[in-house]
């Protein structure tokens, strides 16, 4: 049947609603600025050099000072403390000839001092506030700090669990991806960008674009796919951010349509710009414009034209730009415009940040004290942590623990404190969160009866066990033989009532470059668990994850399994709060949970296939495997509570829709159980009929409700045009008339399901 396809958004009305208001005076100062510099001085606006101790002279690039002072450098980057920053700030306002002050920038990724939980881990709270909250959190601390800008969000939508930088994004979703963008820039930059106040600082969000579709999950490469998809999952959040006014985006490593991102036009202008608004300015990732020349397109002279030429503003760490691109401008090769364009975003973000008031807005040593890591905050970091947990298990209610039992603590990351922030805590001090063993004698109180055994080494492999423990995260090997040390776990584990096993990943185990093959428990450890599931005593795994796991034999054999991810500074309390049972968990997956490897990639919101497989296990000529089903172990959207939620039939308020108006979807949600629990209720749409395939389901609301027992909430969802729109091959951003399905539930396997019709 011949159908009409509506028409929507065009990209100019998209323009029309990102363009951000251009300030009269702004311009009219940076015109005068621009008119003063040369073009040498132009380009050092677009250097953003790292390393090297600036104040000692030391590290590989020990004359940055000298460049400040010649006006060659724009920004520095993972450099901290008020006082230190202020004096650098000082060679380039007093001691440059344009004296233009400088963006000193971080990754500040979950935090800053106070550390929230991995963003894999804090999407599972699903609680936007909360995100929100935490990135404001990290501004105020970093801020305090002299830092005025960071590398967060990172919204790589990514649904290869074996991909190390899975745990620093918010999973596998567009929809959730998107809000969560949205909620961290509003959390660094302020709700209006206005940066009026001094704990607003400038966000980026990387890594434009598609770093997490490389292939097979090895990091930084080859990702290859449709435009259509690109638009319809890829691109959402980083949209999503433009649309928020974020500052800066940063290019990403690997190619798009065989072109490295720092390198392609198409991508960073076309796309970016032209049809998404974006007036911020583009940072390459670290040394990504010499990666250019591994990637075959030149030497550097050539990767730094290309780089330029397609709408990257700031190198960063290369020195690409300062070493070449004046002699590409001479050979008419790189159009001076050009770098006047990049200059001026660069300018333009300074200015914002309100850096040419007052170059110092940032260097208030005295905040430091006060702001940094505050009994507040780590409040609020505690009670964020504890929502983002996510209880995969708990057969026979194991959990919540009695505070009056013997508990043995066992497993390798049972007394850690540095492994517990995770990936990414750039500004944590690693001596100051508390161990689990720790964490649960707080929260248990005088009443606690906490043994403890390590049980056996992390990894076999020593100097894996190496490599997973990098950048401080202590956890040492234990010289004694793994007879010795299970022989000592199990008779810790006798004289206990219960059994917690602190097991899992090591904190650098995922991450930037920690891609891995074998996404399940490290072998040692699981030869552990098993017998002391053997024991007989009720188990509890406690796992810590950066990445989706396979946990098969853990799911048919452990009575409990609580997903803690790295709950950040206060973890260890948090951890504590939920297992006894001071807080219900309410944790929702945002990642698909495979059985098995060789499934992957997989993902709730995939296509129908021709050949769907079926229920009943193999069938000949199926889209199937004849050793493993398809389905995952746990599905996006998963994850229990201490108390059970019983779900209406959703009720629609009309059974057609004009594109012009709503429908509202109502379900009534009740809390069935014994204890107060918080519930994420889900709403999924499908589109049954369109013009190109469509996904089986496709998330597109949510709301996180808290019930006492008994207690019921009608919970309203809003249908209206846009949430139907998808790009279709013309990659046009419309909806088509038809039957559409809408599913409400707890999780994405587990929905009511009503329909309608858009007319
Ligand atoms: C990472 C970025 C990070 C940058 C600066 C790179 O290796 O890919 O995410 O922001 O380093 O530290």
């Amino acid at each position: 049947m011949k159908r009409i396809i509506l028409l929507l958004l065009s990209a100019s009305a998209v323009l029309q609603a990102n363009a951000q208001q251009r300030d009269p005076k702004m311009d009219s100062f940076i015109d005068g600025l621009m008119a003063k510099m040369t073009l040498e001085e132009k380009i050092g606006q677009l250097n953003l050099p790292s390393e090297g101790d600036i104040i000692t002279g030391l590290g590989s690039n020990s004359n940055i000072a000298g460049k400040i002072r010649k006006g060659q450098v724009g920004g520095m980057f993972n450099i901290k403390g008020a006082d230190k920053i202020k004096n650098i700030q000082k060679i380039a306002v007093e001691e440059s000839r344009m004296k233009i002050p400088m963006l000193f920038g971080m990754d500040v990724i979950h935090g800053y001092e106070t550390v929230f939980p991995i963003p894999l881990g804090i999407a599972c709270s699903w609680d936007m506030q909360a995100i929100e909250r935490s990135a404001r959190i990290a501004a105020i601390e970093a801020s305090a700090d002299g830092i005025n800008w960071t590398f967060s969000p990172m919204v790589d939508i990514a649904r290869d669990p074996r991909w190390g930088r899975v745990s620093e994004g918010s999973g596998e979703d567009p929809f959730l991806g998107g809000a969560i963008a949205k909620a961290m820039v509003r959390g660094y930059q302020g709700k209006d960008n206005s940066f009026s106040e001094k704990t607003n600082i400038l966000a980026c969000v990387k890594h434009f674009a598609l770093y997490g579709a490389g292939e097979a999950g090895r990091d930084y490469n080859t990702a290859d796919m449709s435009h259509i998809r690109m638009y319809n999952d890829y691109f959402y959040p980083y949209k999503a951010a433009v649309e928020q006014g974020v500052g800066s985006v940063m290019a990403s490593f690997n190619v798009v349509d065989m072109v490295p991102a720092h390198a392609n036009k198409w991508l960073l202008t076309e796309v970016l710009r032209n049809q998404w608004g974006f007036n911020g300015f583009v940072v390459a990732d670290y040394g990504g414009i010499a990666e250019v020349t591994s990637h075959g397109l030149g030497d550097l002279k050539q990767a730094s034209m290309l780089a330029m030429n397609a709408g990257l503003d700031m190198d960063m760490v290369a020195e690409g730009y300062l070493n070449t691109l004046i002699a590409s401008v001479k050979e008419g090769k790189v159009p001076e415009e050009e770098i006047n364009k990049a200059c001026r975003r660069i300018l333009e973000a300074k200015y914002k940040l309100g850096l040419f008031k007052d170059p110092y807005k940032f260097c208030d040593s005295k905040r430091a004290k006060k702001e940094i890591y505050t009994a507040e905050h780590r409040a609020i970091a505690r009670k964020t942590a504890s929502e983002s947990f996510v209880l995969l298990k708990n057969e026979g209610n194991v959990l919540p623990l009695d505070k009056s039992k013997t508990i043995a603590v066992i497993g390798p990351l049972a007394n850690t404190r540095s492994n517990m922030v995770g990936t990414w805590s750039v500004a944590a001090k690693l001596e100051k969160p508390l161990s689990l063993i720790e964490g649960l004698k707080d929260v248990a109180g005088k009443k606690a009866n906490i043994l403890y055994a390590v049980g056996s080494n992390l990894i076999e492999d020593a100097k894996m066990q190496q490599d997973a423990t990098m950048f401080g995260r202590d956890i040492p090997r234990d010289a004694r033989s793994e007879e010795q040390l299970t022989a000592e776990a199990l008779k810790i584990a006798s004289q206990a009532d219960v059994i917690v096993a602190a097991m899992g990943e090591a904190s650098e185990m995922s991450g930037e470059s920690s891609s891995r093959t074998d996404i399940g428990i490290p072998a040692v450890q699981k030869r552990l668990l098993e017998k002391l599931v053997a024991t007989g005593k009720p188990v509890v795994l406690v796992l810590f994850a950066g990445r989706p796991m396979t946990l098969v034999w853990e799911q048919e054999n452990v009575p409990a399994i609580l997903n803690v991810w790295f709950g950040g500074t206060e973890a260890a309390q948090a951890i504590g709060d939920v297992l006894f049972g001071d807080v219900n968990p309410s944790g929702k997956l945002v990642s698909t949970f495979p059985r098995n490897v060789a499934q992957i990639p997989l993902y709730y919101n995939h296509l129908m296939t021709g050949r769907p497989a079926s229920d009943k296990g193999f069938e000949k000529f199926r889209s199937n495997y004849m050793d493993e089903k398809n389905a995952p172990l746990y599905p996006f959207g998963f994850g229990l509570s201490y108390t059970t939620f019983e779900y209406s039939d959703i009720k629609l308020s009309a059974s057609d829709m004009n594109a012009s108006g709503s429908i509202t979807a109502t379900v009534t949600v009740k809390n069935t159980g014994a204890r107060q629990g918080a519930e994420v209720v889900q709403l999924y749409i499908r589109d049954m009929v369109g013009s190109v395939s469509r996904p089986v389901k496709e998330l597109k609301g949510f709301e996180k409700i808290s019930l006492k027992p008994g207690e019921s909430r009608t919970v309203a969802f809003t249908i209206t045009n846009d949430l139907l729109k998808f790009y279709n091959s013309e990659l046009q951003h419309a909806s088509e008339p038809g039957a559409f399905e809408v599913m409400i539930g707890g999780s994405s396997d587990a929905v009511r399901i009503a329909s309608f019709n858009l007319k």
